[in-house]
């Protein structure tokens, strides 16, 4: 997949001061900006590089500056800092203009009080502890969207969260350039696929939009030989076969060479499909699509385009990260008492980037769409803590629904299941998750993702202004009856 890394987006650090001090203590401020900004580049734990960009005094270069921020594509996002104290009026008009995400770090630049040293001059130019209260009441009388992160900037939990954070911003960057292509419509009659495309539009910046299956086709029938063996050549590299029947995979090949060609010349980062719509096509593309997934595009089944959409970006986000994330979908349950367990799997498109063993190219028949038998990539996702993020359309606005699972090594071999399978245990226990997913209205399809955090995605819906629904160990039945009750209201007057 052709795009730059998320490493090559900034975040602008701006720091809040005014003139009463002196010009002595602003080249202070600004040195000390700059050490800062330095450190925490060296710490190993942001994705993306921090830029010092100014020391703000006035109100027209607040305002310049958010103008240019939201200008410049390469910034995705600014983070203020106020080191001396700096008239949070000033900021009105500059907030009013932002339109990138914002972080507000409320830290020191030193650690300690010095105890022998603090004088009136010291106190001056470390007024952090009310500076960055003046700042904060502006945000919260403006209803700004914005992250707060509270600590010493050069812990690591404190990086971390910003580390986060940015994750979240890129997403919301992202989101506004994402685009979707769809094969087909949704499968007939499903509810839960179907969503306001102009909604998701407005909201999330997505573009959703429909292809013809017989372009496709058209697409798939022009590919060259000679691209069918360099993408075989691929498949033999990274994953193991297991058949014999070559001339099946090398459809699947063919398949998937069409679709990145397509993706290519349209931009688009996620797509869908449906095994009610497949024309001529001779396999519903599996091994196609779990590859493509693997090289970071996001995939839907039953033309579940916004489950597409999300694994996309929830790919972006998590980039570099490792431990995976894929399309998914709970399929059948483990009851046995005092060890309840879903197996998620879906009937091909499982994403290998959850596996950490070689995934292998298996052929088998599809039970449902009366095609030919197609080649899937068969494997068990890890062991390990992950989220499932399920975004649905209330009617009027969007809701994301994020709950927290922990992956296990599958507990048998299931050495007739032809498809890839991750097993895992959801908090608070499966009978309770399940009950709190299905009171939020969540999909049965959902992202899974071992690297994305449940902050992460609340940030990235306060960033996009959509609801957020999130289920852990501490959720109850009767609380979230309520949240749901009290949001359906608050939703409304918004
Ligand atoms: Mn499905």
């Amino acid at each position: 997949m052709k795009r730059n890394p998320i490493e090559t987006y900034e975040f602008w650090f701006l720091v809040g001061s005014q003139f009463l001090y002196g010009q002595e203590t602003l080249d202070e401020v600004a040195r000390h900006a700059q050490l800062m900004v330095d450190g925490l580049n060296a710490s190993g734990n942001l994705p993306c590089k921090v830029i010092y960009k100014a020391t703000l005094k006035t109100p027209d270069g607040i305002e310049d500056c958010m103008r240019e921020a939201n200008y410049e594509k390469s910034c995705a996002g600014i983070i203020t800092w106020m080191h001396t104290f700096s008239p949070s009026k000033m900021w009105i008009n500059g907030f009013s203009l932002l339109q990138k995400p914002y972080c507000h770090l409320h830290t020191q630049f030193n650690r300690m009080i010095p105890d022998k040293e603090i004088d009136m001059d010291f106190m001056n130019l470390n007024q952090s502890a009310h500076g960055d209260r003046e700042h904060a009441f502006i945000g919260a009388r403006m209803r700004l969207a914005r992250k707060i992160i509270t600590g010493f900037w050069e812990d690591a939990d404190v990086q971390q969260n910003l580390g986060i954070w940015m994750r979240s911003a890129i997403g919301a960057i992202e989101s506004r350039k994402l685009k979707v292509m769809r094969f087909g419509d949704n499968m007939r009659n499903v509810a839960v696929t179907e969503g306001d495309k102009v909604e998701v539009q407005i909201k999330l910046g997505w573009q959703v939009n429909t292809w013809g299956v017989g372009d496709l086709i058209k697409e798939i029938e022009s590919v060259s030989d000679a691209d069918v063996e360099a993408q075989m050549a691929s498949y033999r590299q990274k994953y193991e076969f297991s058949t014999d029947d070559l001339e099946t995979v090398r459809y699947q090949a063919k398949e998937e060479v069409a679709m990145r060609n397509f993706f290519e010349r349209e931009g688009i980062s996620a797509f869908s499909n449906t095994f009610e719509d497949l024309q001529e096509m001779r396999q519903l593309p599996g091994l196609a699509s779990q590859d493509l997934m693997q090289e970071g595009y996001g995939y839907g089944g039953e033309g579940d385009w916004k489950v597409s959409a999300m694994t996309s970006l929830v790919k972006r986000m998590t980039e570099g990260m490792g431990g995976g994330t894929t399309f998914m979908e709970d399929y059948t349950y483990h009851m046995e008492k005092g060890n309840e367990l879903s197996l998620g799997a879906h009937m091909l498109e499982v994403c290998p980037s959850v596996s950490t063993e070689k995934a292998k190219i298996e052929v088998h028949p599809l039970g449902i769409g009366g095609k030919e038998p197609p080649a899937r990539l068969v494997f068990e996702g890890h062991p390990g803590k992950a989220v499932l993020a399920s975004l649905i359309d209330m009617g009027g606005r969007l809701r994301l629904i994020v709950g927290e699972i922990e992956a296990v090594k599958p507990i048998y071999k299931m050495p007739n299941l032809p498809v890839a399978r991750v097993m895992w245990r959801p908090e608070p226990d499966l009978y309770q998750a399940a009950h709190l997913w299905m009171l939020a209205g969540g999909a049965h399809h959902a992202v899974l993702s071992y690297d994305a955090t449940p902050q992460m995605l609340e940030d990235w819906c306060e960033i996009m202004d959509i609801e957020f629904v999130h289920i852990n160990k501490d959720t109850t039945v009767s609380s979230m009856k309520q949240q749901l009750f009290l949001s359906d209201l608050a939703w409304k007057l918004k």
